[in-house]
C-alpha cells in the first residue's frame, strides 16, 4: 500500500512528465478501474478531452490532475496496486493496463493507469472552493504540507482520548501517516503504538510531528533518486525505502537503539513492530 513519500514521488513525476498537456484521447479497458466515474467510462473520456492538464496535487495518500478550463479533477485511487507510468506510445501494452490517456502533442508519450488487482482507479469530480476533488474533502492536510497546523493537531490529539496509532492513522486528524510510517516515528521518538493521547504535552506532539516529518522525507529523498526516469512508479514492491527501515518488518531483529529483540503485536487487522525496552507499553491498557 503506497504511503505519503511514494504518493509524493509519483506526484512530482507526473508534475514533470504530464503537467499542461492537453488531454487528446482516453481509452477505458477495463469498466471497474472507472467505477468510481458514475456516469461510466464513456462519459469519462468525454468529459477529459480537450483539457490541459494542471499542476498535480497531493493532500496525504490522494493525488489528483486538476482539469484546466473547469472546475473539475480527475483523482487517483492507487489502491494495493495501482501504479500511473508515463510510458512511450510504442511501449507495448502492459498486461494491466487499465486505462490509457494520449495527449495533444508530439512529445511522443502517454499517462498509463495500469492494476493488477484493480482496486484502484481513476475518476472525475468536482472541486471545493479550496480546489480538492469533493470526496476527499473531509481528509485533513498531511504533515509535510506548509499550512499543517502543529498546535490544531496538538488540541485535536488530546481531544480525542485515543491511542496514538490509532490517532496518526485517523486522515480526519492528520493524513498521509500509514502503518509503516507511523510505526517508524513512534519507535524514533520512543513512544508505544497503545499509549493514549489525552496527556500527550506540547514537547511530546512537537517530538513526535518532527520525526514523522523526517521518517517522510527520508524516504522521500531515497524515492526521489530513482523517478529521475520516464518511468513514474508507486506499488508495494517499490521497497526502496526498506533497508532505512528501523521497526516495520524488524520483528525479532535487534532494535537499532539497545538490542532487545524487537516484537509485532496484531493491530487493527494489521500488525505493530515495536522494541519493549524503548517503548514501554502503558500502565493501564485501554
Ligand atoms: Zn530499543
Amino acid at each position: 500500500m503506497p504511503e505519503l513519500p511514494e504518493v509524493e514521488v509519483v506526484r512530482r513525476g507526473l508534475a514533470r512528465w504530464v503537467a499542461h498537456r492537453t488531454v487528446a484521447e482516453t481509452e477505458v479497458l477495463h469498466p471497474r478501474a472507472v467505477r468510481r466515474h458514475v456516469a461510466g467510462g464513456e462519459d469519462f473520456a468525454h468529459r477529459l478531452k480537450g483539457h490541459h492538464i494542471g499542476e498535480p496535487s497531493r493532500r496525504g495518500k490522494y493525488l489528483w490532475l486538476p482539469l484546466e478550463e473547469t472546475n473539475q479533477s480527475v483523482l487517483a485511487h492507487l489502491g494495493m496496486s495501482g501504479q500511473l507510468l508515463v510510458q512511450p506510445q510504442e511501449t507495448p501494452d502492459e498486461k494491466h493496463l487499465r486505462i490509457r490517456i494520449r495527449f495533444a502533442d508530439s512529445l511522443g508519450t502517454e499517462l498509463r493507469f495500469v492494476d493488477q488487482r484493480t482496486f484502484g482507479g481513476l475518476s472525475l469530480h468536482d472541486n471545493t472552493p479550496d480546489g480538492l476533488p469533493d470526496v476527499i474533502a473531509h481528509i485533513a492536510r498531511d504533515p509535510l504540507d506548509a499550512l499543517f497546523d502543529d498546535d490544531a493537531f496538538h488540541q485535536a490529539l488530546r481531544r480525542k482520548r485515543s491511542t496514538v496509532k490509532r490517532a496518526l492513522l485517523d486522515q480526519s486528524l492528520i493524513s498521509g501517516v500509514g502503518n509503516i510510517y507511523a510505526d517508524e516515528a513512534l519507535w524514533r521518538a520512543r513512544i508505544h503504538y497503545e499509549r493514549p493521547t489525552a496527556h500527550f504535552t506540547r514537547p511530546v506532539t512537537a517530538e513526535l510531528l518532527g520525526h514523522i516529518r523526517d521518517v517522510m522525507n527520508a524516504a522521500l529523498a531515497v524515492g526521489g533518486t530513482s523517478f529521475d526516469s520516464l518511468y513514474v512508479n508507486v506499488n508495494g514492491e517499490s521497497g526502496y525505502f526498506d533497508r532505512s527501515l528501523d521497526a516495520y518488518g524488524r520483528e525479532g531483529e535487534p532494535c537499532r537503539r539497545c538490542g532487545t529483540p524487537m516484537r509485532r503485536r496484531p493491530w487493527m487487522n494489521r500488525s505493530s513492530y515495536f522494541c519493549p525496552k524503548c517503548q514501554r507499553a502503558p500502565r493501564v491498557a485501554s
